[in-house]
């Protein structure tokens, strides 16, 4: 896949390499929803994926995300807020957000507790450094009950992001488990948000519900703004 293909042969491409995935693992395609993450790009890349069918968008950054999802309201995109999340930002995420996949700590859950329900994924850190995004898994019980305690989100499932270091369907095995482990205190939150542009075969493979996939479809970002 070469980066100067069109856009629209991009995600035609991955399309079809999702669908046969999930075929080859006996999973209907249609149970599988990409989130095309946007971040860096200018809301022109965005409506662009909108007019080739694209619905469901995500962004990493609360700033950037609230820009593009009000310059584009008309299209009634789906914005799935990806990233970290400083809890005294996290009601304003709410206002253009239809899902937020990185509830990983009881402030935030705090913080978004009131309100319409949001769709939302406690996200897991698969990696032994507190410093990266995501509850450890020691800690994913108490976790869940927070959320499923606070009438402003609707638990749907568990998120993460492979280590580098991992291989990536063992990482994603060990997500399964996480999510059946959720599934036992909430048997409606078993969505599975995993697989990004390098590894969202292996995602499919472990049951991911929800591929947040940038760059293979996008092609590269710009430099960090
Ligand atoms: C950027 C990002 C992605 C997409 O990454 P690609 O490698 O470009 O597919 C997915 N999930 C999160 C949380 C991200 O920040």
């Amino acid at each position: 896949m070469s980066d100067g293909a069109p856009l629209a042969e991009r995600l035609a491409t991955v399309s079809e390499q999702i669908a046969a995935t999930a075929r080859d693992v006996g999973r209907d395609p249609a149970d599988i929803t990409t989130i095309v993450v946007t971040k860096f790009h200018p809301a022109s890349l965005v409506r662009e994926l909108a007019e080739l069918g694209v619905r469901d968008v995500g962004e990493n950054r609360h700033q950037e995300a609230q820009a593009k999802a009000a310059e584009l309201a008309d299209l009634g995109l789906r914005w799935h807020f990806v990233g970290q999340l400083q809890s005294k930002k996290a009601r304003q995420v709410r206002q253009y957000a239809s899902a937020i996949h990185s509830i990983d700590r009881p402030a935030l859950v705090d913080a978004l507790a009131e309100g319409e329900p949001l769709d939302s994924f406690v996200q897991l850190n698969l990696t032994d450094d507190p410093g990266r995004g995501g509850v450890a898994l020691d800690q994913l019980e108490p976790l869940v009950e927070r959320v499923l305690a606070a009438p402003g989100l609707r638990l749907r499932g568990v998120m993460a992001v492979a280590p580098l270091d991992e291989e990536p369907r063992r990482a994603f095995a060990r997500v399964k488990a996480a999510s059946d482990r959720v599934r036992a205190l909430a048997p409606d939150a078993g969505a599975i948000s995993a697989g990004m542009s390098l590894d969202f075969a292996a995602a499919i493979a472990e049951g991911a519900t929800h591929l947040r996939i940038g760059s293979a479809i996008t092609g590269n970002r710009p430099l960090h703004p």
